[in-house]
């Protein structure tokens, strides 16, 4: 009964709240069965070379193509799969099919390149993570150092000495580690120096003003110059113009993803990009 909660539930309790919380229960119960249902698909977004203009890699990302809802972004329903524990299953499921499409790729003769996979905090905090790898690595038949795992640095900074042990055992394993969105989260630049990770990810939102607002393009500059002087390799994420690539490249970022080279496409249309901009790289 609502009365003996209390007076203060009264003030809170709407109609349109009770309706978002069971709309949330309906939308969890759909996300349970939606790898059953094989509603669950990963998109691929190529990762490119500054210096080159090849593909060096892909970012595989999640989308749910829901029976009842149709196609449903991730910033829509991984923070429900995470509040729910949802996303150890998925993750897993996301872990395992971006690794086999990878080999696929490789079978079909394409020039290996890095396939890298988002980790959210909850995966992060997973026991077992090093040996669902492991094993995922030794099913697919992947190669440790074909894989990348994005993280963010609020992921890592929740519990610091934890994260520097897992991601050491991950780095020893050979798999890439990758700091994703770098700047927008909590982080000390102390741990940064300790943490076995290889690339640091400039975050959209200083891309997208880099060429526009002067805020943006210094801190940009001084992501860059940081990652430079801490051997990282960096890759901006966003990059949507000329303008913004030629920035870059200017201020010596390695790599980029973003909708000025591609947006994230299904496996077979990355394919086709594969075939056409791979380069004669073998010999005749
Ligand atoms: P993220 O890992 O930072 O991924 C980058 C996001 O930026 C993707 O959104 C991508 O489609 C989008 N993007 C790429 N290029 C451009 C561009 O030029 N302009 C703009 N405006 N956007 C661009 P998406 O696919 O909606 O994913 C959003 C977030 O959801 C990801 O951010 C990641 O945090 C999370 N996510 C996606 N897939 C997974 C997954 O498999 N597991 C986990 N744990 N999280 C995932
Ligand atoms: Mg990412
Ligand atoms: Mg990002
Ligand atoms: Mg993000």
């Amino acid at each position: 009964q609502a009365k003996s909660v209390g007076r203060n539930t009264y003030a809170h309790y709407s109609p349109a709240l009770e309706a978002r919380a069971s709309e949330r229960l309906e939308m969890r119960n759909q996300l349970h069965h939606a790898i059953a249902r094989n509603e669950l698909i990963l998109h691929y977004q190529p990762k490119v070379s500054m210096r080159t203009g090849e593909i060096i890699g892909a970012e595989a990302l999640i989308r749910w193509n829901s029976a009842e809802r149709g196609m449903i972004s991730p910033a829509q329903f991984i923070p429900l799969a995470e509040e729910s524990g949802l996303i150890v299953p998925i993750g897993e499921w996301v872990l395992r099919s971006a690794c086999a499409q990878a080999m696929r790729w490789q079978r079909l003769g394409l020039p290996p390149m890095i396939m890298a996979v988002n980790l959210s905090p909850r995966q992060f905090r997973q026991g077992d993570l090093r040996e669902r790898l492991r094993q995922i690595l030794a099913d697919t038949g992947l190669r440790p150092e074909h894989l990348e795992l994005e993280v963010t640095e609020s992921a890592i900074m929740e519990n610091a000495a934890s994260a520097i042990r897992l991601l050491g055992d991950i780095h020893d394993m050979g798999v890439h580690l990758a700091i994703d969105d770098f700047g927008t989260g909590y982080s000390s630049l102390a741990y940064l120096k300790q943490l076995p990770v290889s690339i640091l990810k400039v975050d959209q939102s200083f891309v997208k003003g880099l060429t526009s607002e002067a805020d943006d393009a210094a801190i940009v500059t001084a992501i860059i110059a940081m990652a430079k002087s801490l051997r990282l390799a960096v890759t901006a994420e966003g990059v949507e113009t000329l303008e913004q690539l030629e920035a870059l490249k200017k201020l010596g970022c390695d790599n980029y993803q973003g909708y000025f080279f591609s947006r994230p496409v299904p496996a077979g249309e990355f394919t086709a990009l594969l075939r056409h901009t791979a380069s004669p790289a073998d010999p005749p």
